[in-house]
């Protein structure tokens, strides 16, 4: 591997749980943009590990609208690349790893609790359905005060009371306080599943991603992952946190908004060209 500080590498890293919809295009655009400005490489990651959610006919959907719509990346589950495989669900080892790591060095902490935040650890807790303050139950845990049989998740013991600052590229500084914004996190869960949060970090570290360009409703996310980053011991990327996309009733546009599905809006007659000039797209 080079020692030299790697150029401009952005990513894009759709989850296919249904068809990309104008917000998804919106906030990959920029990622695009700032990769072209940069002359850096772009990188499209599968973001599967949803087993219960994702499905393969979106993924050939994903692949094939982004396309339509103008995305070009150089690196990707199609394409392959230096730093493949680009589909999560084949990068639990990995994923493994990096948790033995944070294990073997105190980070984390076994928890029985059978919370819903368990199970849905796995998927960007996006700000709309961010996970409530874990209330720290098992907190002072270890593998031996749990009964043979018991199942066991992981949890990352947040710095109470630290402030958690960065500089967003787009929004500017950005403070969170660890304990009261957010609360220790899953990091694995009981059924040998990486969470989003460590899949995300393991993946932008592994592939040398040097900024990571989102929706602004993954901020607070972006509080636990650096303090995964630091954890590790690892550099972590740049950040740039994109404005949302919102319908007329003011809710963020998600994938259950079929209408305006760029699947929706090809059948409709746009254009990626018209898309790319309406109102709605430059906000
Ligand atoms: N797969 C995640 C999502 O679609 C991506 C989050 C991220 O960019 O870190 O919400």
């Amino acid at each position: 591997m080079s020692l030299e500080t790697p150029s401009y590498r952005g990513r894009i890293a759709p989850s296919p749980t249904g068809y990309l919809h104008l917000g998804h295009a919106r906030t990959f655009w920029v990622a695009q943009q700032r990769v072209i400005e940069y002359g850096g490489i772009l990188v499209l990651r599968n973001e599967d590990l949803d087993s219960a959610r994702c499905k393969p006919e979106f993924v050939s959907a994903m692949i094939e609208d982004l396309h339509w719509f103008g995305f070009r990346w150089q690196e990707g589950p199609d394409c392959g690349g230096t730093f493949g495989p680009y589909t999560q669900s084949q990068r639990l080892e990995l994923y493994r790893s990096r948790f033995e790591l944070l294990r073997e060095s105190g980070f984390i902490y076994p928890c029985t609790c059978s919370r819903q935040d368990v199970l849905r650890s796995v998927s960007a807790p996006h700000a709309a359905d961010d996970e409530p303050i874990y209330p720290g139950t098992c907190r002072g845990k270890s593998l031996r005060d749990v009964p043979v049989g018991t199942k066991v998740s992981w949890r990352f013991r947040v710095p109470d009371g630290e402030t958690i600052s960065f500089l967003d590229g787009s929004r500017g500084v950005q403070s969170f306080w660890a304990g009261k914004d957010f609360g220790d996190f899953i990091v694995w869960r009981h059924d040998g599943i990486p969470s989003y949060q460590l899949a995300v970090v393991t993946d932008d570290d592994a592939m040398q991603i040097t900024e990571v360009v989102r929706g602004m409703d993954l901020l607070l996310s972006t509080a636990r992952q650096l303090l995964l980053y630091r954890a590790l011991n690892v550099r972590s990327p740049k950040f740039f946190h994109c404005p949302l996309l919102h319908d007329e009733s003011g809710k963020r546009l998600a994938k259950r908004h079929d209408a305006l599905s760029l699947r929706a809006l090809r059948i409709q007659g746009q254009t990626p060209e018209s898309i790319r000039c309406s109102a709605l797209f430059s906000g």
